[in-house]
């Protein structure tokens, strides 16, 4: 009998697991996870979880009789140490544990900060279930709240915390939030939106350091002003975790390299979700995603290879982010864009911004779109009529040819 082993028990663990099952393997499945829970789902600890609006047991991907039904063993709680692809093993401390096919699916890690004052209490980092369930802890009791970053997670944080009546403070280094993610105007939209909830915004201001009373941080340091805070949450970004890869010699670059069928440099190991570096045949480039789709569909097509059931991962990234009573839904990368089409209405907050390159449609940001945004994608990578997609009185679906439609 085979063994598959997967180490890590997040979104593409779980989903592996599944998909194994489902591509029919009857031999012996492993998971080894760090956190004490069940593979669970990372979006809503942000927004609903964070919102106290949902119970712990809802963020779990699957139920634990799903596993017991499926005769998946899980060692949760477990770290592990070391991988050594010569004798096809795993250890966990002493423990050696042989594989026939290995799957890394160990995510990544916030991206800390290392200045004066950042180990005082109330400074957080925000990634696991543990995580939030500190950071609610404190919010209970906190009145001012300092997020260092103006990014997705670090916005989704303010619009939870300003409507639970904290003041809410957000430093972004950068010249606008979401800089690195997305476009002026979508910076423009959200900065204005937050600031008419009452979050003050702070851009072009980095974090110098933080200024305590008895071991608790009372104010963020910033350049020659300090801001008041009871509570710090740190969101400057992710490093994927590629420490095992590494010291078992397969090639890793900003992520574990992975081929199309998520195969790393061995050829018994595989790899799926934020820790890889993979191709992306439809861009035209490799990529690190830090995506819930992107992390289940890596696993779906590694677990089928693992199998020996050849398949390939192409598709065109897409994400979500929930602030307030917006859903805002991207596709494609905006920075691709020589032009931009609106359609909608941004005062209405219901609008969506297309990217086009060459006249072809490479990007989408919907707001509380949620139909235009499923037309975007059969509208990708095609030439568009840019007057025609910015009348909301033409049907968009009119504008997808009938062989894509
Ligand atoms: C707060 C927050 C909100 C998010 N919101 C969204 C969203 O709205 N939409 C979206 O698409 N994406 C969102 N994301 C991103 C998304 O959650 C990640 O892309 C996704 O979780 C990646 O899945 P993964 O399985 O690769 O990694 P993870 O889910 O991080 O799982 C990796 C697991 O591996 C474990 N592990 C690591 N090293 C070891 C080891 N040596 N031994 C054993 N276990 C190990 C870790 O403890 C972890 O449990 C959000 C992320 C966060 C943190």
């Amino acid at each position: 009998m085979s063994t598959m082993v997967i180490i890590g028990g997040g979104q593409a663990a779980g989903q592996a697991i599944a998909s194994l099952r489902q591509e029919g393997f009857e031999g012996r499945i492993l998971m080894i996870g760090e956190e004490p829970v069940l593979p669970y789902g990372r979006p809503p600890l942000s927004k609903q979880y964070l919102a106290g609006a949902i119970p712990p047991e809802k963020l779990s991907v699957r139920p634990e009789k799903f596993y017991e039904d499926r005769n998946v063993e899980l060692r949760l709680g477990e770290t592990v140490t070391g991988i050594d692809p010569t004798q096809q093993t795993v250890s966990i401390g002493s423990e050696a544990i042989g594989y026939d096919k290995l799957l890394i699916a160990t995510g990544s890690t916030p991206r800390r900060l290392n200045i004066e004052g950042s180990d005082l209490a109330g400074i957080h980092y925000l990634r696991t279930q543990g995580d939030v369930d500190a950071i609610r802890k404190d919010m209970n009791d906190a009145k001012n709240l300092c997020i260092v970053g103006g990014g997705y997670i670090g916005l989704e944080v303010a619009s939870v915390a300003v409507t639970a009546g904290l003041n809410v403070d957000v430093l972004e280094m950068e010249n606008r939030i979401l800089q690195r993610v997305t476009t002026p105007f979508m910076s423009d939209f959200y900065h204005t939106l937050h600031t008419g909830r009452g979050v003050n915004i702070h851009t072009s201001t980095g974090c110098a350091g933080f200024r305590g009373s008895a071991g608790r941080v009372t104010h963020v340091l910033c350049g020659d002003k300090e801001i008041e805070a009871d509570m710090v949450i740190v969101g400057i970004g992710i490093i994927p975790n590629t420490q095992l890869a590494d010291e078992a010699g397969l090639d890793v670059d900003n992520g574990i390299i992975v081929d199309e069928q998520c195969r790393t440099s061995d050829p018994n190991i595989y790899a799926a979700g934020d820790c890889t570096n993979h191709p992306n045949p439809i861009l035209g480039r490799r990529l690190r995603l830090e995506s819930v789709p992107n992390a289940m569909d890596q696993a779906r097509t590694a677990a089928a290879n693992m199998l020996g059931i050849e398949k390939s991962y192409a598709a065109v990234p897409w994400f979500w982010s929930d602030q307030y009573d917006l859903k805002l839904q991207m596709l494609g990368f905006s920075g691709d864009a020589d032009a931009s089409v609106l359609r909608g209405d941004p005062e209405a907050r219901q609008f969506a911004q297309f990217y086009l390159s060459a006249g072809k449609v490479v990007a989408v940001d919907a707001v509380n779109s949620p139909k235009e945004f499923m037309v975007a994608k059969q509208l990708f990578g095609l030439g568009v009529d840019a007057e025609a997609l910015s009348d909301t009185t033409v049907d968009l679906k009119s504008l997808v040819p009938e062989r894509v439609a």
